[in-house]
């Protein structure tokens, strides 16, 4: 995710404001959001024109132009359960439980088989939140192995963002993942290190296919990676569409290191200090120190009982979990089923929670080991009832406006036969992190600490600095939402996403319907999903929404664009009675198995 500065877009200023006043409601639509209609001219039931002046434009905005993918997403039933985005990783991992292995075993092999056949989204070059089940002490575990801001970080370059490519290494935070994973294992793991770990050595040495979704990945960053060497005659030098085998014989190596002598092989001696060098070269400030002192934090989750199930998020540094619990402490389950599922009211409904999260994230959210945040404040039920009177459903209450990407990472689930359950989202943040691989080792770094706010961003929340600002060991606030769901001491869904900005609110999207009308995993995933953007409109419909549903929503104060794909997916593991169930995104071609 990376904000960028303040649009004076179309539907800004006085348009904008405009609309923000109450307006008079017409009567609900029932119409399914996914019929196709003309987009111009929407029209009611009563064939009133609901058209506004700067509908057309905003009908136009259009963050990718990718088209949905055609690939159905896998799903089952079952004892043991994967879904990752990347076939290689979901099957990796299924032979990893099949083997004897618990979640948190088949978690490592997802997350570091996924780090080689899906490399612009993670790697051990990037970082990961992890989520664990215990089904023995019936505990969650969070573990946080965010990237960190180096040492010697120079916080006042981050306000000249973006960085030519030749200071890309400004961007690179101290890499988490293989510190998180292995933590996760030395914790909670069965098999030994090596067996989880190999799969991915397997996978780099011998090649892979690529899948649908790295291609368009490598299709999107192709200009900036032809500024790195390693990149450019991995990715670049053949064409890739159709199911290309790759492999990476230098990423094989380290992680060949890693197998047998633990993460010491990255956080000390020759790759370390090639990490540090190949940044450093690229003007950023990370050092063999950094790397040496890196530690995975564990963090106590944030946790609402809603409707008979305990619900637990992640804490900050992420703002995701703020999102989710908020968005489920202002609604009661029948509130939200008297509105209907995917209705225009229920879209505006979660849209209005979801905004007023964004906001508390630009004004509190920071690293929690840096700045003080006040979660417990930001939870408070009389500040969420005050909230909650104030949300109308024909009233749209504005965020300052800002611009974001959508790139990389990857959410995976895991279940084994004991219950226990991982739900792990890793990222090198946008695609291929930084663009900048260490030539020998092959590790891609990172871009993680695009992810600190500017100044300019929070100007308009009247701060003069932000919580999210670049600090030295500070981790950047995130997105991401790794949410475990349990009713009755077992894990009922498991639940986490990628996509930037987009992970929290499709999560929450994904979770609120899974546990209000308890749909089918896969029929959640399946189905259409809003986006809160941050400039020029107030909600992101898929294109394919009906004009009908696009004017409820503007009787309701929404600025409404249009959006084909926004480089999100949500992975989800169930139990259904006493199997498992799990389902993957078919936006990123993502694959679920259950057995
Ligand atoms: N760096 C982002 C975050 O942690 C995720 C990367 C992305 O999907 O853009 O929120």
């Amino acid at each position: 995710m990376r904000f960028v500065r303040p649009e004076v877009g179309r539907h800004g200023g006085a348009a904008y404001n405009r609309v923000m006043a109450r307006q008079q409601l017409g009567p609900a639509t029932t119409d399914h959001p996914r019929a196709a209609v003309p987009r111009a001219k929407p029209r009611t039931k009563r064939g009133s024109t609901a058209a506004l002046p700067w509908l057309g434009a905003a009908l136009s905005v259009t963050l990718l132009i990718f088209g949905t993918p055609d690939i159905e997403a896998a799903s089952g039933r079952g004892q043991l359960a994967v879904a990752t985005e990347n076939a290689r990783s979901t099957h990796a991992a299924m032979q990893t439980l099949q083997a004897g292995g618990n979640a948190a075993d088949a978690a490592v092999t997802a997350a570091l088989v996924a780090g080689v056949t899906s490399p612009g989204s993670s790697g051990i070059g990037g970082g990961c939140f992890i989520h664990y089940f215990d089904a023995t002490s019936g505990k969650t575990t969070i573990l946080d192995a965010r990237e960190t801001a180096p040492a010697s970080i120079v916080a006042a370059d981050f306000e000249a963002r973006p960085f030519a490519s030749e200071s890309r290494g400004k961007w690179v935070g101290v890499p988490g993942e293989v510190a998180g994973l292995h933590e996760l294992h030395r914790r909670f793991g069965k098999l030994p290190w090596a067996k989880v770990v190999h799969p991915a050595v397997v996978a780099a040495q011998n090649g892979f296919q690529v899948s649908p979704h790295l291609a368009r990945v490598v299709g999107w960053a192709k200009d900036a990676m032809r500024n790195d060497p390693s990149l450019r005659s991995l990715w670049l030098s053949k064409p890739l569409q159709g199911g290309a085998t790759i492999k990476s014989p230098k990423l094989a190596r380290s992680l060949q290191r890693i197998e047998t002598e633990g993460p010491k092989a990255l956080y000390e001696g020759a790759i370390a200090s090639e990490l540090a060098t190949t940044t450093r070269g690229a003007g950023g400030w990370l050092s063999v120190d950094d790397l040496k002192n890196y530690s995975v934090t564990q963090r106590d989750s944030l946790h609402v009982a809603w409707a008979g199930y305990d619900v637990y998020t992640m804490p900050p540094p992420s703002a995701g979990g703020l999102m989710l619990v908020q968005a489920l402490s202002l609604f009661r389950k029948d509130e939200l089923r008297s509105l209907g599922f995917n209705t225009p009211a229920y879209q505006h409904a979660l849209a209005e929670a979801f905004r007023a999260a964004i906001a508390d994230r630009m004004r509190y959210l920071g690293d929690p080991n840096v700045e003080a945040v006040p979660t417990s404040a930001l939870l408070d039920p009389g500040r969420m009832k005050r909230r909650r009177q104030r949300i109308a459903l024909d009233r749209t209450h504005a965020i300052p406006r800002f611009g974001l990407e959508e790139h990389g990472t990857h959410h995976l689930v895991t279940g084994d036969a004991e219950g226990n359950v991982v739900s792990l989202t890793t990222t090198v943040n946008r695609a291929f992190g930084a663009k900048l691989t260490a030539p020998q080792s092959g590790v891609v770094l990172n871009d993680e600490l695009d992810d600190f706010t500017l100044r300019t961003d929070v100007a308009q929340f009247n701060l003069a600095q932000s919580p999210n600002r670049p600090r030295p060991g500070a981790k950047p606030v995130s997105s991401m939402t790794p949410t475990i769901v349990i009713k009755d001491g077992k894990v009922v869904l498991a639940a986490g996403g990628s996509g930037g900005m987009a992970i929290a609110p499709n999560v929450a999207q994904a979770v609120i319907a899974r546990l209000t009308f308890d749909l089918p995993l896969k029929e959640i995933l399946d189905g259409p999903r809003f986006q809160i953007p941050t400039s020029e409109s107030t909600i992101l419909v898929p294109q394919d929404t009906s004009a009908a549903h696009i004017a409820d929503l503007q009787r309701r104060g929404e600025i409404v664009g249009t959006v084909r794909f926004t480089g999100t997916a949500v992975q989800l593991l169930g139990n259904d009675g006493s199997v498992k169930t799990a389902a993957a995104d078919p936006r990123k071609f993502g694959v679920a198995s259950v057995k």
